[in-house]
């Protein structure tokens, strides 16, 4: 399978995360993509740089609001008095209150970014176009007749909505894909097999019927990001019945989150999609640092075996999973797994 990767990512390396009240170094470190890579290569896999596909990709899910935000807001940031070197919200607009859009850059912030999850320094933009066109070129490679490519994206992008970075993400990279396979065929599917809802991809498809889009993930009742991922939102207008939540309790093992992706696959077959993106989080691994689910690495192949098995041309598009040991082996096998399903 051929794999699309940039070292563009290397320098947006987070230094800021609040957990729990405590603020650390992001989990979403440059290591695990030098993990990821490693893996992949040895695994034999052949390593492709993406083009530059301009800003129509991302121009196509975001706003202009927002990525004007997003490629100024640390330049900006650094002419505030006493500032850090990240930029990071402290102020929020209410939910479903009034909110004008503020002038101030500390609002804009809190406007457009969820959480203190998403910090942006120094190289976050440049990192997160390189990652946007690494998703973008997938999805080129795949309408010029592969059956199935690996993006190597880094920052992750599910959490990511049209106007809003939250959970390590900036730009929706697996929107983008799907976006962009929509020249070519009429539907597409999103199928999101993080451990985390793919909130941000639920919100930029919710009301249209020509991307189904697909989450498994561990229940919001106990795991971030708690607001979304219940199986009771379904998407909206000509959306409604297009968004499929599928919740996990916690500490679901491979067998368990296998007889729900039979759910899962026998929706995706009825729509009947022209191509698939697989939104591919390895944090329901065992050992991943989040501990919420209980997936095997063998357990990660018997996934993805099933999910091709669909028969649909496909875009692996990497999301989180997170430094362990594991973390290559979970990959290497969940590509072996794809190849051995075709
Ligand atoms: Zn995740």
């Amino acid at each position: 399978m051929k794999i699309v990767y940039s070292d563009q990512h290397q320098q947006h390396d987070p230094q800021q995360f609040m957990v729990r009240g405590r603020l650390k170094r992001s989990n979403e470190q440059p290591e695990r993509a030098a993990l990821l890579l490693a893996a992949a290569q040895s695994a034999g896999h052949a390593v492709v740089s993406p083009d530059d596909h301009g800003s129509g990709p991302r121009a196509a899910i975001h706003t202009p609001q927002y990525l004007h935000f997003l490629e100024t807001a640390w330049e900006r940031w650094q002419q505030l008095p006493d500032a850090s070197d990240e930029v990071m919200p402290n102020v929020y607009p209410f939910p479903g209150q009034p909110a004008t859009y503020p002038d101030h850059l500390v609002g804009q912030a809190g406007y457009h970014m969820g959480d203190n999850a998403c910090s942006i320094g120094r190289h976050t933009w440049h990192a997160a176009v390189h990652s946007a066109h690494v998703a973008t070129h997938a999805a080129e490679l795949l309408m010029a007749g592969e059956r199935a490519v690996y993006a190597l994206c880094r920052p992750p992008g599910h959490h990511a909505y049209p106007d809003r970075a939250n959970g390590f993400c900036y730009l929706n990279n697996a929107a983008i894909a799907a976006q962009h396979l929509r020249q070519r065929y009429a539907r597409v599917a999103v199928l999101d097999i993080d451990v985390h809802h793919g909130n941000g991809t639920q919100g930029v498809f919710w009301r249209r019927a020509d991307v189904l889009t697909i989450s498994l993930h561990a229940d919001p009742h106990f795991c971030t990001p708690f607001f979304t991922g219940h199986a009771h939102e379904r998407g909206e207008a000509e959306g409604l019945g297009y968004n499929l939540n599928i919740p996990l309790a916690k500490g679901t093992d491979t067998d368990g989150y296998l007889q729900t992706l039979t759910k899962a696959l026998t929706t995706l077959r009825a729509y009947a999609p022209g191509a698939l993106v697989v939104a591919l989080g390895l944090d329901a691994h065992e050992r991943d640092p989040y501990q919420a689910l209980s997936v095997s690495t063998d357990g990660f192949a018997r996934i993805t075996t099933e999910i091709a098995r669909l028969g649909l041309p496909t875009v692996l598009v990497q999301e989180g999973g997170y430094l362990s040991d594991d973390l290559g082996p979970n990959l290497a096998s969940a590509l072996h797994g794809f190849e051995a399903g075709c």
